[in-house]
């Protein structure tokens, strides 16, 4: 049951000291939940006025810790978006955490508002649906943050895990991006040898191997997971939705190696009617400039 929340906004450190003040709240609540057999104990908490319910402490002091890094500190404005018997979601301008009530996690949210599901990642700050409402400049561009944030300088392959980059590149197959998508992902995730301003001194040359083996695998990972989704997507779609033609028994575009630059639902470019990936990242770009200069103090 979510109560409806009015909307009140207060500081983080309005929110420690709320919490640092409260009473020390019994854990009730939720002690039903408590199974004898598990060394397990509910978090220490305090009620929070502010938040209207206790809080657990360690709730609290990721949400702290998550967003110390801005640049007003403790004058972060915070707002609470829902209590439930579960959790509290507070939300810092687009930012979203869920604090659990019970076990004290501070999770950060999707930041579609209204949205229960966490973020892929820090780069990647929504669900794997919401990515899909993206424009395609910011899409890509949170895919070039997160190939950037798993590189690591002299390594020659990508550590991290892949679901980020399958849901990055689903998200940009659907729009006809995927090729746009794959080559962000691999110029941001590695040091191309073949890029010499990369480089003070020559690569030593068992390194330069290893780093465009690693592209290349990296490339066909990249174009398998694409055609694999674009598939996907036509079969469900049936026939073109430009010319009817049914899309089966038509060539899917991967085959020379290359992407196709219609979405997956269109036999061609000359049937879909969106501009290219091209103007359409243009475009995100210019509209995402125009609001951050509205966003200016000055
Ligand atoms: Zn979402
Ligand atoms: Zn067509």
């Amino acid at each position: 049951m979510i109560a409806p929340v009015p909307v009140v906004t207060f500081t983080l450190g309005e929110l420690l000291v709320d919490v640092a003040t409260g009473s020390e709240a019994v854990p009730g609540a939720w002690g039903d939940r408590w199974h004898p057999s598990e060394d397990w104990s509910p978090a220490p908490s305090s009620v929070s006025a502010l938040l209207g319910t206790a809080v657990p402490h360690p709730a609290l002091l990721t949400l702290a810790g998550k967003l110390s890094a801005s640049a007003v500190g403790m004058d972060t404005g915070l707002r609470v978006e829902v209590v439930d018997a579960d959790r509290v979601v507070v939300a810092c301008g687009e930012r979203r955490f869920a604090l659990g009530l019970a076990g004290g996690a501070c999770t950060e949210l999707c930041r579609q508002p209204d949205c229960e599901r966490r973020m892929l990642e820090t780069e990647v700050p929504w669900c794997s649906s919401h990515l899909f409402d993206l424009d395609l400049y910011s899409l890509v561009t949170a895919g070039r943050f997160w190939a950037e944030a798993s590189h690591r300088s002299g390594e020659h392959e990508r550590s991290s895990p892949d679901w980020p980059v399958e849901e990055l590149m689903k998200a940009a197959v659907a729009v006809g991006a995927g090729e746009m998508m794959a080559e962000t992902i691999v110029t941001a995730a590695f040091d191309d040898p073949h890029e010499p301003e990369q480089h003070d001194v020559p690569a030593e040359y068992g390194l330069v191997l290893r780093t465009r083996r690693a592209m290349g695998r990296e490339r066909l990972r990249l174009w398998e997971t694409a055609r694999k989704e674009a598939a996907r997507l036509r079969q469900a779609a049936g026939g073109c939705q430009g010319c009817r033609r049914e899309l089966s028994r038509l060539e899917d575009g991967f085959g020379a190696g290359a992407y196709p630059q219609a979405r997956p639902e269109y036999c061609s470019q000359a049937c879909d009617p969106l501009p290219t990936a091209r103007q359409r990242y243009l475009e995100g770009q210019q509209n995402g400039q125009a609001r951050l200069q509205e966003d200016l103090p000055f």
